[in-house]
């Protein structure tokens, strides 16, 4: 056993892996915030991933719009408000129960 087995090509590829993998971690959590997902991603590379976080963490939030609205899966009508039954089908006697979709917009 030598004092430099820590740098065996094996554990330097592990590590190497590591630090790609962490990085890419980071770099997805970038793509929610003003930064952009490649910026965290160069950060992490040349910095740390440590560095690559803080740096996401600081950078603010993009202005995401949740839109959520109700389909009737039988006659294709879109609501803004949930119905216990769409309106239009119970008219003519049916009742059918409106799908949630939910949507995102940046
Ligand atoms: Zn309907």
């Amino acid at each position: 056993m030598s004092d430099f087995d820590f740098l065996n090509p094996e554990f330097l590829f592990i590590c190497g892996i590591v630090y790609i993998f962490l990085a890419i971690s980071v770099a997805r959590l970038g793509t929610y915030r003003a930064c952009g997902g490649l910026k965290a991603m160069i950060f992490s590379i040349l910095f740390t991933p440590v560095i690559g976080l803080i740096y996401v963490l600081n950078s603010r939030e993009k202005h995401v719009l949740k839109i959520v609205h109700y389909r009737c899966p039988s006659c294709d009508l879109e609501y803004t408000s949930n119905h216990r039954y769409c309106p239009s089908c119970e008219k003519d006697g049916r009742k059918v129960h409106l799908e949630r979709i939910s949507m995102r917009t940046y």
